[in-house]
C-alpha cells in the first residue's frame, strides 16, 4: 500500500513525504486502516518499527476532522520514560506540522507550573508519564471527559516499572466510550491480561 491508499488526508501526506518517508511500513499498513475505522488495536512490535507513527498518523487523521468545542485533551498518549514521551513529541510537531493541533508533554523533571499554564490555555493531546499526569490531575484543573483516544505504549515496560496501578487510575478517569491503542514488544501472559482488561475487541497485530 502507499500512504495514500491509506487515506490519510493531504495535510498529512505532505509531512510524510517532507520526512521522506515512501511507504508505510508493515505495522502502519496494518494499524492506520483500523485506528481510522475507530476500533482498538493490540500492537505487538518493537521500537524501529515505525510503531509511533502507526498510531501518530490516524489519530492527527481524527483529531483534524472533528471540530472540538473547547480545547478539551482529546488523545492521550501514555509512555513509560521521559525520553520516549519526548520523541513521541517530536514525531508529533513533525506529522501534524501542517495542522493546527496542539499537544502538552507531561513529563518529570519539568516545571509543573508550565505544564499547568499549557493546560489552561487547552490542548487537543497529551503525551506524558504516568505518574506526572496523575500529580497533575490530582492539582486539579486537568479534565479527561473527552478524551475518547488513549495510546499505552511500551506496555511490557510500563509493567516492569511497575506503572501499572498508576496506568488503571488514568484509564477510571477516561469516558468508557473510548478507542484504545495498546503497544508491546512482548506478549507476555501478564501483558495478554492487560491488554484484556483494557481493550474491546482489538484487532491484533504482531510485526
Ligand atoms: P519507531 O519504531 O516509531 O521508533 O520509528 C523508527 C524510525 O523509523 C523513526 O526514526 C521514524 O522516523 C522512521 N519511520 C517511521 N515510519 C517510517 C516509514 N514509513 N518510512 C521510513 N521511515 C519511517
Amino acid at each position: 500500500p502507499t500512504f495514500k491508499s491509506l487515506e490519510l488526508s493531504e495535510p498529512i501526506l505532505r509531512a510524510i513525504a517532507e520526512m521522506g518517508y515512501t511507504h508505510p511500513t508493515p505495522i502502519q499498513a496494518q494499524a492506520i486502516p483500523a485506528i481510522l475505522m475507530a476500533k482498538d488495536v493490540l500492537g505487538v512490535a518493537q521500537t524501529g518499527t515505525g510503531k509511533t507513527a502507526s498510531f501518530t498518523l490516524p489519530m492527527l487523521e481524527i483529531l483534524s476532522d472533528s471540530r472540538a468545542r473547547a480545547r478539551m485533551p482529546r488523545s492521550l498518549i501514555l509512555e513509560p520514560t521521559r525520553e520516549l514521551a519526548l520523541q513521541v513529541a517530536e514525531n508529533f510537531v513533525n506529522y501534524g506540522k501542517h495542522l493546527k493541533l496542539t499537544h502538552a508533554l507531561l513529563i518529570g523533571g519539568e516545571s509543573m507550573a508550565d505544564q499547568k499554564e499549557v493546560l489552561n490555555r487547552g490542548v487537543d493531546v497529551l503525551i506524558a508519564t504516568p505518574g506526572r499526569l496523575l500529580d497533575l490531575f490530582e492539582r486539579g484543573g486537568l479534565l479527561l471527559t473527552q478524551t475518547r483516544i488513549l495510546v499505552i505504549d511500551e506496555a511490557d515496560r510500563m509493567l516492569d516499572m511497575g506503572f501499572i496501578p498508576d496506568i488503571e487510575k488514568i484509564v477510571s478517569l477516561l469516558p468508557l466510550n473510548r478507542q484504545t491503542l495498546f503497544f508491546s514488544a512482548t506478549m507476555a501472559p501478564a501483558i495478554r491480561k492487560l491488554a484484556d482488561a483494557f481493550l474491546h475487541a482489538p484487532k491484533e497485530i504482531t510485526v
